[in-house]
């Protein structure tokens, strides 16, 4: 029977094909009694996967480079200890044996015991170790399933399976996304999720049709279910009758057709009817995607969220392996500005090759971006010895992430210089004028900005970020996602203020969160007087045709009107009217 799904719309398009439903591993874990000649054998299987993970730990530690903080090690030893201890290596056998139960569930049983006495010690740090022994779980747990994981059973689905197909799962994580890009699916759906969580970006730079916090599809849909995904309008029809189908066929094709007509603008200037001329650049998450953006017209890289070169690994790149990352987009924009932000880990970007035994009690408001870089400063100064020996190459910029205080920027740029004495030192090249720009995305530093034009080159509004921090909503929770206002008036507010704060001090000032890339913001932003848009290069040529079809002379006094408006219908109307093309 057909019925319709509701959700979050995050990337647009339609997409047509057969469902795929993912499990997280804890989830999967399956209950059952053993038969009695069988218990010896279970018991078996749960020793096996034990010792599996001894030697995947061992294999671990003994791979950890020279350069590798000490903390890994250390880090690695601990779960080896964990995994040693009678308590997970051997309880588990006595209670298949005592209850007769499958070893996954005896695992799960001794977990949660573990769990319930490490919430009970009053030292915090004592405490804070019942993640480790999960983690420890979560690894044998995909021991005893198999090796593969379901991202990796989705794959080999994929390539298995004629024609499209749709994943549906109650959450993927930006590295999960990852691995799409490598594999085309033809869209996804989540039950959880907010509009602008990184893997919802991610989804829109590879133009994959998706649609987030529809609750629960996941439980409603079933393998291979005929599925229509309408990432405009946030709806997907499970099981579609065929005139439907067809209907939805037609909407495809046309929409297809208008992204052609769009090509034709690709080597088009990108500038207003009054003659301003307007820097349209794209973000990216891997050295590969500068191909997609020079294919979209791209005049330069925006922002390279460096972060993902961090994910799906258990090592940190090297330096030479960032170098030569780095290089590689330098030279594919040939000259064309390349801006590399520094690791901006945390939140919802998490790496197990960067992971912290402290887990943050709010993670967005934690140890993330720049305080990430400070606190851990032999991978920093890696990294940004990796983009300086990249500047040799072309145009590159730094782009130091989250910054809120003076003293961040003082310290980020005393590191910059003692990279740039060892390279010298070394012999090493690199270009000695390496613009050095700041995320606005903290509102502290959108109020403070006299304190970062004055020791800055220029300035990128993250105005994900900025939107998050300024009206207290989780980017990554549906549940307050309807909270998550781009247009509340002091979100316009703290946006204008630094597009002007930076005029006035002679510092240029772009956007490079997800509002570059909407074609209902891109008058609103002109008006406010910006000149540079960094968005995801699927997006580019649309809202370079709504550039050159503007007047911002004259945006600029109707975007005064809306900055004096507070009454949100009133504010709402204002804007659409901009957009009456
Ligand atoms: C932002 O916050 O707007 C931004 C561009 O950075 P990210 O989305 O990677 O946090
Ligand atoms: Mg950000």
């Amino acid at each position: 029977m057909s019925f319709t799904l509701h959700g979050i719309p995050v990337s647009g398009g339609i997409a047509i094909g057969r469902a795929h439903l993912i499990t997280p591993v804890s989830l999967d874990v399956s209950h059952y009694l053993v038969e009695a000649d069988r218990v010896q054998g279970e018991i078996e299987r749960y020793r096996a996967a034990v010792q599996a993970v001894q030697e995947e730990l061992r294999t671990l530690h003994d791979s950890l480079s020279a350069s590798a903080p000490g903390e890994l090690g250390t880090f690695l030893d601990l779960h080896s200890m964990i995994l040693a201890d009678p308590m997970l290596s051997k309880e588990p056998k006595r209670i298949i044996e005592e209850r007769r139960c499958n070893a996954e569930w005896a695992l799960i049983q001794q977990m949660d015991v573990l769990v319930a006495q490490f919430e009970e010690i009053e030292d915090a740090y004592l405490r804070e170790r019942k993640h480790d022994v999960t983690q420890v779980v979560e690894r044998i747990l995909k021991a005893l399933i198999g090796a593969k994981s379901p991202m990796e059973s989705a794959l080999a689905k994929a390539e298995s399976q004629e024609g499209a197909m749709l994943v549906v799962a109650h959450d993927l994580s930006p590295a999960d996304m990852l691995v799409f890009k490598e594999h085309q699916f033809a869209g996804f759906v989540t039950d959880v999720g907010g509009p602008t969580s990184h893997t919802a970006i991610l989804a829109r730079s590879l133009a994959l049709p998706a649609i987030v916090a529809l609750h629960h599809a996941r439980e409603m849909i079933e393998e291979d279910d005929w599925l229509i995904l309408d990432g405009h309008a946030g709806v997907l029809i499970v099981a579609p009758d065929d005139a439907v189908l067809e209907e939805y066929r037609l909407k495809r094709g046309a929409l297809e057709l208008e992204k052609k007509k769009l090509k034709r603008l690709k080597h088009a200037a990108a500038t207003t009817l009054d003659g301003f001329e307007v820097e349209l650049h794209a973000n990216i998450e891997l050295p590969e995607d500068a191909k997609t953006a020079r294919d979209a017209g791209a005049t330069g890289i925006g922002l390279f969220r460096t972060e993902f070169l961090f994910m799906n690994r258990k090592e940190i790149p090297s330096e030479d392996e960032q170098y030569e990352a780095y290089r590689k987009v330098v030279e594919v924009m040939k000259g064309y500005p390349v801006t590399i932000r520094t690791l901006d880990i945390g939140a919802d970007k998490e790496a197990e090759s960067v992971q912290r035994e402290h887990t943050a009690l709010t993670p967005a408001l934690g140890l993330r971006a720049i305080r990430y870089c400070l606190a851990e400063p032999q991978i920093f100064l890696g990294q940004l010895r990796a983009i300086l020996r990249a500047s040799h190459h072309g145009k590159v910029k730094i782009l130091l992430p989250m910054i809120a205080h003076a003293h961040e920027v003082t310290q980020a740029l005393q590191f910059i210089a003692l990279a740039k004495s060892q390279l010298e030192e070394e012999g090493k090249r690199y270009a000695p004028d390496v613009a050095v720009g700041g995320m606005i995305e903290i509102p502290a530093a959108a109020l403070s900005l006299g304190l970062f034009v004055k020791k800055l080159d220029y300035l990128s509004i993250g105005t994900n970020d900025l939107i998050q921090y300024t009206l207290a909503i989780d980017r990554a929770d549906d549940e307050v996602a309807h909270l998550y206002d781009p247009l509340h008036p002091a979100v316009l507010y703290l946006i204008s203020q630094t597009i002007r704060g930076g005029a006035k001090a002679g510092v240029p000032v772009a956007v490079c969160g997800e509002m570059a890339g909407e074609l209902r913001m891109t008058r609103m932003l002109l008006g406010m007087g910006l000149k540079q848009f960094s968005m995801h290069p699927a997006q580019l040529l649309s809202v370079k045709q709504r550039i050159v079809t503007s007047n911002m002379t004259e945006l600029e006094e109707q975007v005064r009107r809306i900055l004096r408006t507070e009454d949100p219908e009133r504010l709402r109307d204002l804007v659409d009217a901009l957009n009456v093309v």
